[in-house]
């Protein structure tokens, strides 16, 4: 029997679920807000786990090709201090696997392949009928039925609402996101500053963050502890406003690395929210969520991951047992909430020391999770 299975977003918990459903073969509808792939630009490079993202991979049959796009050297990680003195600079070794990165844009070329995306299809709301299966509203177009509709639209989901009241809370910890390019040519200093991978500073409820991605591109973040509305003041489209206030914030840190945020010609500001760590939901036959839309955690290199690996493993309990769909969402859900939780404990806890009142926090969690 098939089953009529729709997948709400096309990130990477959504393409993952497709991709490893298609592999053995069954048809899913995936349904893109977004009008087309380059629609918007894709974000930051991913670093991507052996056990998580890479494992998704692997099972989604993708594994080498993986391999040969993703930058192990851009696992290299250096801090500083706001002073400017370099506290750790870690390097991989050259066979390091463990979490190399890729560029957003080139994990969904490669998750998209020959998927059929329906893009443009922004949804509005899912409606469980009993007996009847999943209605899926969208913008635009008549609703469709089907048997099963995952979630998979990040932390505003539109699906979420059909088994959950909870929406994502504010965590006290704000970031706004600029970039340099041809970082190699028109800023070597700070290329050298920045290395292969990533440098971070750290000062007291504040951090800053440059991390390459590939073609000499580099994102910056930086990050701090403040009221939502930290920018009333700010235009944040004024460039030249919203750079000086950045750099105000950043008074007293040493000029090399406030030189990261002295170049940007745009600025996002990206709050970070979070949904509870213990979020559940009573099983609704015919709904579920996975990655960001059920389990949005701060962005300390798991949630991509996770969602990959929620999508991989929900396509393969649905292959296992066609015949007994229901049964396959409702334990597979157990599966993700326990691991999610245990995620979301070990992100809350990481963000705490990251943005911290005291800078020497961030030191230890980098010397805890990455011992040289
Ligand atoms: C600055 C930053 C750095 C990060 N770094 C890392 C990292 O290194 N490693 C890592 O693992 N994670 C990282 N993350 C977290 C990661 O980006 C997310 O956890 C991940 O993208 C979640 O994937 P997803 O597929 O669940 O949702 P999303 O990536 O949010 O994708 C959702 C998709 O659904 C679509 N959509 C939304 N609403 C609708 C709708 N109504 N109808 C149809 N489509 C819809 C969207 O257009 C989108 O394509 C980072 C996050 C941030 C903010």
């Amino acid at each position: 029997m098939r089953h009529r299975i729709a997948v709400v977003g096309g990130g990477p918990g959504g393409l993952t679920f497709a991709r490893v459903l298609h592999r053995h073969g069954h048809p899913v509808a995936v349904l893109e807000r977004d009008p087309a792939p380059e629609a918007r630009p894709p974000g930051g490079t991913l670093d991507l786990h052996e056990g998580l993202g890479q494992l998704a991979l692997d099972k989604a049959g993708l594994l080498a090709e993986f391999q040969a796009l993703s930058r192990p050297e851009g696992q290299a990680m250096r801090i500083l201090d706001a002073a400017g003195t370099v506290l750790r600079d870690w390097r991989p070794a050259p066979d390091e696997r463990a979490n190399p990165e890729i560029d957003r844009g080139q994990l969904r070329d490669l998750l998209l392949g020959s998927l059929d995306v329906r893009w443009g299809r922004a949804v509005t709301r899912v409606v469980p009928v009993p007996g009847e299966g999943v209605l899926v509203h969208f913008a635009d177009g008549r609703p469709e039925t089907f048997d099963l509709v995952v979630g998979a639209d990040g932390a505003w989901s539109r699906v979420r609402p059909a088994v959950s009241p909870v929406t994502p809370q504010y965590t006290g910890v704000t970031s706004v996101e600029t970039s340099l390019d041809d970082v190699d040519i028109r800023h070597p200093d700070l290329a050298r500053l920045i290395g292969d991978g990533s440098v971070s500073v750290y000062g007291v409820n504040r951090s800053l963050v440059a991390q390459r991605n590939s073609g000499g591109h580099v994102k910056v973040y930086a990050r701090l502890r403040a009221p939502l509305d930290w920018h009333a003041h700010l235009d944040l489209t004024d460039v030249e406003a919203t750079r000086s206030g950045l750099l105000a914030l950043f008074d007293g840190w040493a000029a090399p690395v406030r030189d990261l945020l002295g170049h940007g010609t745009a600025f996002a500001h990206r709050p970070v929210y979070v949904l509870p760590g213990s979020h559940t939901w009573a099983h609704v036959r015919g709904v579920t969520l996975l990655g960001d839309a059920a389990h949005l955690m701060p962005p300390l290199g798991a949630g991509a991951n996770l969602a990959m690996l929620d999508g991989a493993e929900l396509a393969e309990a649905i292959a296992a047992d066609p015949e007994n769909l229901d049964e396959a969402v409702r334990a597979f859900e157990e599966q993700m909430w326990a691991r999610a939780a245990s995620w979301s404990r070990i992100t809350t806890a990481g963000l705490e020391r990251l943005v911290s009142p005291d800078p020497a926090e961030a030191l230890a969690l980098f010397d805890q999770v990455q011992p040289s």
